[in-house]
């Protein structure tokens, strides 16, 4: 069988590193707060060419804290509006409700999965304060048009950057667009610890003071509570793997776009659509993610060849029982994708033989 990720032999590579680091961090006798987090925190902002990168416990918190942050510089307020792509992972929609704004649901483009400047043009209002735009599977948004946008209506930028460590558009990373990012390190993702972590990149100083408090209870300095914060660290043997995974997270990439780029030129079935490349150099490629009027029928083919694949994901959000009063808003575009995607398997550590598999299943699929 060919599974979807082999996160054993993804982290089996690094095996005597990440060994090392853990006992280094043992041996140190200090788990949290420490130099690995501010080693990593130092490295991942140099990654992505942010002043600031913050660990926090994970992509959530990291969503969620920004949005708590601006409201205590007094830049947002309960009930405004964050416009957001309908067909995100539920945490994106999660971190604007947890703190009272209004996420304004909007289709993607059908093609890259991604929000186009055109559409959120039209779901701005005089309450719209944010643009969070995620850049789906490891492809960015339009972020030079967005950045635009903003510009024009005043409003701020969060990028969900869960699925797109150092992807970029015109050589400007992911998380260095916005006016500030949220990461996740969970341990499939691209860039993944061996647990939850997450991070937050921003070039703004006074939000990265704010944010440093709140993800420690509020404090800058121990039992000095300038917030009501959380306890959202993200801890020292989990910063000490990561600062050992960045290291080859470049090759791990170029890795992936081989992968994807046989995928793109040998998978020719006219049953199946292929991904929408705009972005050719600066797609990571967290997720291959094909569209297919038959995909119930194409899974049971792949899995009868052995290979198992994902539906990234079943239900939108707002088809959620935890968003209920949504349940009846039409989406077209995004309930379509729902219905019609499905993830290959993609990762750094599928051979040859492995991926010329799958190739042929593709192409010998039919009704
Ligand atoms: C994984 C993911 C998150 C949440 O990250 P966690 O670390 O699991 O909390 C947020 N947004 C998107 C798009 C994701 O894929």
């Amino acid at each position: 069988m060919i599974n979807f990720l082999d996160l054993k032999s993804i982290n089996a590579r690094y095996e005597n590193e990440l060994l090392e680091a853990c006992s280094r961090v043992i041996n140190s006798g200090w788990y949290l707060m420490g130099n690995e987090l501010s080693s990593f925190e130092k490295n991942f902002a140099e990654f992505c060419g942010t002043d600031h990168a913050l660990g926090v416990a994970n992509g959530l918190d990291a969503l969620t804290l920004v949005l708590r942050a601006w409201k205590e510089l007094g830049k947002l307020q309960d009930g405004d509006e964050v416009i957001v792509q309908a067909n995100t992972y539920i945490a994106s929609i999660l971190a604007i409700t947890a703190n009272n704004l209004t996420p304004i649901l909007v289709e993607p483009n059908r093609q890259t999965f991604n929000l186009d400047a055109s559409s959120i043009r039209s779901a701005i209002s005089l309450r719209t304060k944010v643009i969070l735009p995620v850049h789906l599977y490891g492809q960015l948004s339009p972020m030079p048009e967005i950045m635009e946008i903003a510009k024009e209506y005043d409003l701020l930028v969060l990028e969900d950057c869960a699925q797109s460590h150092g992807a970029s558009v015109d050589g400007v990373k992911a998380g260095s667009w916005g006016h500030a990012a949220g990461f996740s390190f969970y341990p499939g993702k691209n860039l993944g610890a061996l647990g939850d972590a997450g991070a937050i990149t921003t070039n703004d100083h006074q939000l990265a003071h704010v944010l440093e408090a709140l993800r420690n209870y509020g404090s800058h300095k121990k039992y000095e509570n300038l917030y009501a914060g959380v306890n959202s660290r993200l801890d020292e043997i989990q910063a000490a793997m990561l600062n050992v995974k960045l290291k080859y997270l470049p090759d791990d990439i170029k890795l992936r776009q081989k992968v994807a780029n046989k995928y793109l030129e040998n998978i020719k079935n006219e049953l199946i659509e292929l991904p929408k490349v705009i972005h050719q150099d600066g797609h990571v490629w967290h997720l291959f993610v094909i569209q297919t009027e038959h995909r119930e029928s194409l899974q049971a083919w792949l899995t009868s060849h052995g290979i198992q694949s994902l539906i990234h994901y079943p239900i939108p959000p707002h088809k959620q029982k935890a968003y209920s009063e949504w349940n009846n808003k039409s989406l077209p575009i995004t309930e379509k994708i729902h219905q019609h995607v499905l993830s290959i398997p993609l990762d750094p550590t599928l051979s040859e033989t492995d991926i010329q598999k799958i190739i042929d299943a593709m192409n010998d699929f039919s009704l």
